[in-house]
């Protein structure tokens, strides 16, 4: 039968089976969480599991949620925070020509991922730029990266580093990614003073944070 918990702030609907097995298991395909568990094990037990892996969960969600993002010949996105129609053409690598992004037939997600890991910090400069400044932090290196569960991290020596994906996220969630992240040269943890940072330069912070969780299907069509 369909169930439903609250796991911070958020009703992650699950089915709950019932069989002669021994052990509990969890799956999420598909943005759906199945948890299977021995006839005998109370909702209240299954519920103090869920709440136990809710971050497993929560994670594997957002992941699998929704359909995959699917490059194809004619599909509108956005590379770098800049509108795109992506081109699937006879050629080598990936050239941009005015709004077109023209990308190799052979394999055009390997080709999309490579031009995004050399150009990317070319083409996000400015933008990384102009929040630094706003923010007054200066990291010391842009990297793009193949990072596949997350869009984001900056480590304590300045790097910020984003995965390919993040450079198709619209503008308003790639400006929340980089802020999400430069804010952390200020405080290197999700303390409530780091919040504040966030909130003083996107005080609409907390939707994008939620819509960008909503992006999965980005990351998970790119790899
Ligand atoms: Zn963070």
């Amino acid at each position: 039968m369909t169930r439903a918990i609250m796991l911070q702030g958020q009703r992650i609907p699950y089915v709950l089976k019932r069989s002669a097995r021994k052990t509990i298991g969890l799956k999420v395909a598909s943005g759906k969480l199945e948890v299977s568990v021995p006839k005998a094990v109370t909702v209240k037990l299954v519920e103090q599991i869920l709440q136990e892996k809710q971050q497993w969960i929560l994670q594997k969600v957002q992941e699998t949620h929704g359909a995959n993002w699917e490059l194809q010949d004619g599909l509108s996105g956005f590379v770098a925070g800049q509108p795109v129609t992506f081109r699937i053409v006879e050629r080598v690598g990936v050239v941009q020509q005015g709004t077109d992004l023209l990308i190799s037939s052979v394999d055009p997600k390997a080709a999309l991922k490579s031009f995004l890991i050399r150009k990317g910090p070319e083409l996000l400069a400015s933008r990384v730029q102009f929040w630094a400044e706003k923010i007054e932090v200066k990291p010391v290196k842009l990297r793009v990266t193949r990072a596949q569960r997350r869009w984001g991290s900056m480590n304590a020596k300045g790097v910020l580093a984003l995965s390919v994906g993040t450079l198709l996220l619209e503008p308003e969630l790639l400006d929340y990614v980089i802020v999400h992240e430069l804010c952390h040269l200020h405080h290197l943890n999700h303390s409530a003073e780091y919040w504040a940072c966030v909130e003083r330069f996107l005080p609409d912070f907390e939707s994008r944070h939620m819509r960008v969780k909503q992006q999965g299907g980005i990351l998970g069509g790119l790899f």
